[in-house]
């Protein structure tokens, strides 16, 4: 008789099995970086330290050049003071959660309701800064086993308050402008942008929800896997290229999470048709340049110690991506640039276009896409020459 318990849950794009393990953050590609020689090499060390340090040689090639550089890391600079902040005991936000500096009250300051402490939570996110904001169970199937150390290169344990119920997920968008130029190491403004708007953002949140009372862990990569979580708390659908795609800015988007004990309804994963496109469209795999995002249908097959085990997906190879990072000296994000659900949907045209892809047209929309050069990537100097122009038009 046949299994039926490996079928891809419609809602969520992935299915979880019998022989589902937890994730351990030591496996983190990331982590491996630190202590696993096959993973942590001389390009690994000269592309963290161009995070880091002043380059003595800047590359000349278009997208790579000193300016492109100096701007990507100052983007990434709020990120880094905090994670940076406890070193080396903690790296926050992206081994350990953002430290929170001030306790709250004993008094608890209770919501009228879960539904009101939802709205309230949301609208103050939105407040602080957030683009997109759900909300979902506390569920420790995505919670890591354990933390990985940077001072000891070993595991530790990834503590967290008891009776956690709720995690908060914000989602920051990133400029759209910036991800059209990938790769380059200008593209990856977009991300450092995108972290170190979340640590402020998850701060601010965190600390509310601490001053009413509650428990609150602001975490950016650290403690769990955001990505079920982020597809849980409705914000967007799990697609081929290993991200969430949401209707308001396709996979331009960066996740963050607060766990709470504060009493909050919770949303559902909502459907967008992510899926079925996805059948019909292997674009990223196509662009990408490692060969890390898969042609074929979502498989249980874990590729590497850094795969999820025992859930049926479309699975990246985490190594095979960061070893192109290593060779590029900046992250990549080919496979949100190219991707057709990556659009300005502040345009009419481009809303109409999700609209229609989400049905049976999306063959239809695909090839439109295809047809009007969508992906297409912007040259890094044709965005330099745009920034100039704002300022010689401005003065
Ligand atoms: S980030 Fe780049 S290398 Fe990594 S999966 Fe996407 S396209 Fe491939
Ligand atoms: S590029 Fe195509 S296949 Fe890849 S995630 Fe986007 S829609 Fe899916």
């Amino acid at each position: 008789m046949a299994d039926n318990r490996d079928r891809i849950d419609k809602l969520r794009g992935y299915a979880v099995l019998d022989d589902f393990e937890r994730f351990s953050a030591v496996n983190d590609v990331f982590s491996r970086s630190w202590w696993d020689d096959t993973i942590k090499t001389p390009g690994s060390e000269r592309f963290y330290a161009t995070y880091r340090r002043p380059l003595t040689q800047w590359r000349k090639a278009n997208g790579f050049t000193q300016r492109d550089y100096a701007l990507r890391n100052a983007a990434w600079h709020v990120s880094d003071v905090f994670t940076e902040m406890h070193e080396p005991e903690r790296r926050d936000g992206f081994l350990d959660p953002l430290s929170m500096l001030r306790d709250g009250p004993e008094d608890v300051l209770a919501p009228e309701s879960p539904e009101v402490g939802a709205a309230e939570t949301k609208r103050i996110a939105k407040l602080f800064g957030a683009d997109m904001v759900g909300i979902t169970a506390f569920d420790e199937r995505w919670v890591y086993t354990e933390r990985f150390s940077a001072d000891t290169g070993k595991a530790k344990a990834n503590d967290l308050p008891e009776g956690l119920t709720s995690v908060i997920v914000i989602g920051q968008a990133m400029d759209a402008d910036l991800i059209q130029t990938a790769p380059s190491a200008l593209s990856g403004t977009a991300t450092g942008l995108g972290y170190s708007q979340d640590a402020a953002v998850l701060l601010g949140i965190a600390q509310y929800i601490n001053n009413l009372g509650y428990v609150a862990v602001p975490s950016m990569n650290d403690t769990a896997l955001a990505i079920p979580l982020a597809i849980e708390a409705g914000l967007g659908e799990y697609a081929r290229n290993g991200l969430v795609i949401t209707a308001e800015h396709g996979a331009r988007v960066r996740f963050g999470k607060i766990f709470t004990n504060m009493p909050l309804a919770h949303d559902k994963p909502k459907r967008l048709g992510v899926r079925e496109f996805c059948e019909q469209c292997d674009r990223c795999a196509q662009a990408c340049p490692a060969r890390a995002i898969p042609h074929n249908g979502p498989t249980p097959v874990a590729l590497n110690r850094s795969s999820l085990v025992g859930v049926k997906k479309w699975s990246v190879d985490g190594e095979a991506c960061f070893g192109y990072w290593t060779k590029i000296n900046s992250d990549c994000a080919i496979c949100v640039r190219v991707c057709p659900w990556t659009r300005d949907y502040t345009k009419a045209w481009n809303r109409l276009w999700g609209r229609l892809a989400a049905t049976p047209l999306r063959g239809l929309m695909l090839k439109l896409d295809d047809r009007l050069g969508g992906g297409k990537r912007l040259k890094p100097k044709a965005w330099w020459a745009d920034a100039r122009g704002s300022a010689s038009s401005a003065t």
